[in-house]
């Protein structure tokens, strides 16, 4: 590609500052390395003129309210904020955002930094007419794709192929419910990720996502696609349109009632006495199937004091765990390593350890620690909707290609 069509297509992507992905692709060398945390906001102070104050949304504020904390009188607050109105409704005002009062030397100007690419600006223009004005960053967009085999630990092959801390965390989120990170990696498991990065005018890095991503462990190949629905929420899936994230059963087992719940190991206030219950008790005839609630991995199975025929699964990158307790048998295959679907029979219930009548003890641990499983809130995990899915394997494949072109080649152009 010539030096000429490089710099237009860099104009091109400067003036209109929007992902286009060829474009962004074009100028991967010239682009600063430097890497920032957090979403750097475009500040009040870039609308140009001299900040004199500035105050932040509180919980409670309203528009008018900042407006005379910056010492404007009622009925000047009323001429800014209905001047703002056709640009952007000072109602829609969130806390930890910024107001600020400036003057230049002709104008009084206030900002409220609307979201982090954008400010409003309201200039009193001749002492008597607010005017009100959209001032938006200029961002460029840049698209990388970074591949590795994992030799050491994922880290430092992620660092080294040139992936940043943030993203390799996001790339660890994407696949949490389907790799265990902590346990399951090898030396030999790869991964790609496609990923855009945003830069301010300044070269300052202001943004970055991941587009699209595989990665591959011990064998098994993942596939995550970033997608947007007709809504305006944005999610991975897979490229059958199935949710990366998902959802555990409600109860792993058809239980006739619930015969002990959830409690803390609280001194009872009567009984006087401490008792704990760390899970919950279904009572269910002896035989019916236990379910597992999630996709995992069978991390202990065997027989253990009280609770007598026990299995624990380990879920979603081991951020969540669930045993199951009291069984009469257990299902065929089942061992310690095995990785169990959701829905699977792990085994019946029973009344084997400490129990008095047939039931299953059930417990669910985040982060090690039991919670109560019937508190348990999930976001639903939903798959792309049906008359989406055409648009979504569309652009799944478009990502896929993408990826792929720009594996083999190193760079685009
Ligand atoms: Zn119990």
């Amino acid at each position: 590609m010539t030096q000429y069509l490089k710099a237009l297509m860099i104009l091109l992507a400067i003036l209109f500052g929007v992902p286009l992905l060829i474009l962004a692709a074009v100028q991967t060398k010239g682009m600063p390395e430097q890497v920032v945390q957090h979403q750097e906001w475009i500040t009040p102070e870039a609308s140009g003129a001299n900040t004199q104050q500035v105050e932040q949304v509180r919980s409670g504020d309203t528009a008018g309210v900042i407006l005379s904390r910056l010492g404007f009188p009622s009925a000047e607050a009323a001429n800014i904020i209905a001047a703002a109105k056709p640009i952007y409704p000072l109602k829609n005002i969130h806390i930890g955002h910024k107001f600020a009062r400036g003057a230049t030397d002709s104008e009084v100007v206030v900002s409220y930094q609307v979201d982090a690419n954008q400010v409003l600006n309201l200039r009193l223009i001749q002492g008597h007419t607010w005017q009100a004005e959209m001032i938006k960053r200029k961002v460029v967009s840049r698209v990388d794709v970074v591949s590795a085999t994992i030799q050491d630990s994922l880290f430092w092959d992620a660092s080294k192929a040139g992936l940043a801390d943030n993203l390799i965390l996001k790339l660890v989120d994407m696949f949490a419910w389907d790799i265990d990170f902590a346990r399951d990696l090898r030396k030999g498991d790869a991964f790609k990720v496609m990923f855009e990065e945003k830069f301010d005018d300044e070269g300052k890095q202001v943004g970055y996502t991941i587009l699209a991503a595989s990665f591959t462990n011990r064998g098994r190949v993942f596939t995550g696609i970033r997608y947007e629905n007709q809504k305006g929420e944005i999610e991975y899936y897979d490229d059958q349109g199935r949710n990366l994230r998902k959802t555990y059963l409600k109860s792993p087992v058809k239980y006739s009632r619930i015969s002990s719940r959830f409690r803390t190991s609280r001194l009872h206030p009567v009984l006087g006495y401490t008792r704990a219950h760390r899970g919950v008790d279904y009572a269910a005839k002896s035989g019916t199937p236990i379910h597992a609630i999630g996709d995992g991995k069978i991390v202990y199975k065997g027989w253990k004091g009280g609770y007598g025929r026990f299995i624990e699964i380990r879920h979603n990158n081991g951020i969540h765990s669930t045993a199951y307790a009291h069984m009469s048998r257990y299902a065929r295959g089942m061992r310690k390593g095995k990785y169990v679907k959701q829905g699977d029979v792990i085994g019946y219930v029973g009344m084997s350890g400490l129990a008095t009548g047939p039931h299953l003890h059930f417990e669910f641990r985040s982060r090690g620690r039991a919670v109560n499983p019937l508190k348990v809130k999930h976001n639903p995990a939903k798959p792309v909707r049906k008359d989406e899915l055409s648009a979504f394997r569309l652009k799944a494949k478009e990502m896929l290609r993408l990826m792929a072109t720009f594996d083999q080649s190193g760079t685009w152009g």
